[in-house]
């Protein structure tokens, strides 16, 4: 047996097969083939298998954002099949000798180059389309892993790191654990896998070799340890812990239905943050009071280009409709820093975390902005919905970002297209010059959602994505637990109310002090709700209340 330690960022205990993720290297070569017949017979092996795989994936969008989203692989299946697509591929082969991805990838230049040139909008639209399945058909010729896995068992995936983008196009169900080198356990990859229920252990550093591929592993996400090729001691005792887990789940299954009240009544709202139109599920099932944020750029990480209106519009209603009568706050587009998208086309920059992010991108871009308002206002009509916008640091920001809100409302009546009069729009406080006048943001908006994962990096100058930085990266740092007090303070001076979204929420060594302090909400990773409703119910606020306000105040905290 090899033991290897991680740090544990997402609980829970897994077993089986390592697997180390593929990464795409889809460079198109150009040869010329000895057996053009066989060369023939390799692209239509490759148009089979795409079509196949656009076929799985209209299933994947119907389940999670509707028929409209599906609409968009059958038309690329149909695309696939083209008769002149097919016969200039068939020319590059059979006539020129040209191997299948090089024919492939000049037909789909040539058809899309074509298709750019009409003046119709919706044809020059398809340039896109012939663009995206030639580069599925040169990935299946190449041997490029869709989604990083190709394994017919589900596996522990280990990597360096996985960016974002990566994360959300994985294959969930081919997934039981994370192994990282690399990342951090504020990192958007951690935090998905939070999401998602599934074990999953970082910072490794060199300790993960090639050839441990496909050898067993068991690995503990609560406390970063592996065990590859386990003994028969560490196997027992581990499965012991995931039967002792699961008969504690169980317990805490018991809570549902029940109120997040303490012991003398205070009441606090538990929500759940989610990335995607099918993580509702698992905040129905762990009885989630709503949805405290809805990561919306994880959409976009998951498109080859910017969704449009129609398509998000499905995603919202869906997540909106599914939650029913219950509050969903939709966070408006937030890439930028570890969250790239290639079609974005950003200029590269030194410090991205303190680049063109969030807001900033939608306040500069307005036409992308515009777009994902209109999607979420017209599914407003749908269900409970609150709009948040990210990375606010100005009151003209918010102003602005208010406005566009105005015009997308006064568009949608004059189109006749339904809408409701009740969306709450918030900010999230993430940033300490937010926090420091939130007196004043208080006043333009509904409500606040303290994004602390951000706060800290910010108030501390400490990068969340850098794993070295271990201690100094102190949610607790009492400047961060200050300034969400004064938030709490301001916004309940001003009448609204305030959550906290980021990863803290779920820190029950914290909840004492968020009750102490006043905070409405807390929006937590769907399995985390459950544990802290039952912290909450075993609190006495009133007992806890003047100690937990004296430390905040004290000016001999540890730190
Ligand atoms: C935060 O910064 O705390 C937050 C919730 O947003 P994200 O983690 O997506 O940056
Ligand atoms: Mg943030």
């Amino acid at each position: 047996m090899i033991s290897i330690q991680g740090k544990g960022v997402s609980t829970g205990i897994a077993v089986g097969p390592i697997y180390f993720y593929r990464r795409a290297d889809s460079t198109v070569r150009r040869y010329e083939v000895s057996d053009r017949d066989a060369e023939w017979a390799r692209f239509k092996a490759a148009q089979e298998k795409a079509i196949a795989e656009l076929g799985e994936l209209a299933e994947k969008a119907r389940a999670e954002a509707g028929d409209e989203a599906a609409m968009l692989f059958e038309t690329h299946q149909i695309m696939v099949k083209d008769m002149d697509y097919e016969e200039a591929i068939e020319a590059g082969i059979k006539e020129s000798g040209l191997n299948a991805e090089a024919a492939v990838s000049d037909a789909g230049e040539m058809q899309a180059a074509a298709f750019a040139a009409m003046d119709d909008d919706y044809f020059k639209a398809r340039a896109a389309d012939v663009k995206d399945i030639s580069t599925r058909l040169v990935g299946i010729l190449l041997g490029v892993v869709q989604g990083g896995i190709d394994s017919d068992v589900p596996v522990i995936l280990a990597s360096d790191d996985l960016a974002p983008s990566e994360t959300v196009q994985l294959d969930k169900s081919k997934i039981l654990g994370f192994i990282t080198s690399g990342g951090s356990g504020s990192s958007h990859t951690a935090i998905l896998a939070r999401t998602m229920g599934i074990p999953a252990i970082i910072g490794v550093g060199d300790k993960l070799k090639a050839e441990y591929e496909g050898r067993e592993v068991i690995i503990d996400g609560s406390t970063g340890a592996i065990a590859l090729d386990p003994d028969d001691a560490t196997r027992a005792q581990l499965m012991k812990k995931r039967a002792d887990l699961l008969k504690r789940q169980a317990l805490l299954n018991e809570l549902k239905g029940k109120p997040n009240e303490t012991k003398d009544g205070q009441r606090i709202r538990v929500y759940c943050n989610i990335g995607s139109p099918s993580d509702v599920h698992t905040v129905l099932e762990n009885d989630g009071g709503g949805v405290g944020l809805f990561r919306s750029e994880f959409l976009y990480l998951e498109c080859d280009d910017y969704p449009t209106e129609d398509y998000q519009f499905e995603a919202y209603k869906k997540v909106l409709s599914d939650m029913g009568d219950k509050e969903v706050v939709i966070r408006t587009l937030d890439i930028g820093a570890d969250k790239q998208i290639d079609y974005f086309n950003l200029p590269k920059e030194e410090n991205p975390a303190m680049g063109n992010r969030a807001l900033r991108i939608c306040l500069t871009r307005p036409e992308i902005f515009k777009t994902q308002l209109r999607a979420l206002y017209r599914a407003s009509a749908y269900g409970h919905l609150c709009i948040m916008f990210p990375m606010v640091t100005s009151v003209w920001e918010v102003r602005e970002a208010k406005k566009m809100c105005e015009l997308v409302k006064k568009e949608l009546t004059a189109e006749g297209k339904p809408y409701s009069e009740d969306v709450q729009v918030g900010i999230m406080i993430e940033t300490p010059a937010a926090a420091v006048i939130s007196d004043r943001l208080a006043k333009e908006v509904d409500f606040f959602s303290c994004g602390t994962n951000d706060l800290t990096q910010y108030t501390l100058a400490c990068d969340r994505q850098n794993n070295d930085l271990g201690r100094f990266f102190n949610a607790h740092h009492p400047a961060v637990l200050r300034l969400l007090k004064l938030v709490c303070d301001n916004a309940h001076k001003n009448g609204i109310w305030v959550g906290i979204c980021g990863e803290l929420g779920a820190d029950l060594e914290l909840t004492e002090t968020f009750l102490s302090i006043g905070i409405d909400e807390l929006s937590v990773s769907p399995r985390s709700v459950l544990p802290l409703r039952q912290k909450i119910r075993e609190t006495n606020a009133r007992a806890v209340h003047e100690g937990c306000l004296a430390a905040l105040a004290s000016d001999v905290t540890p730190l």
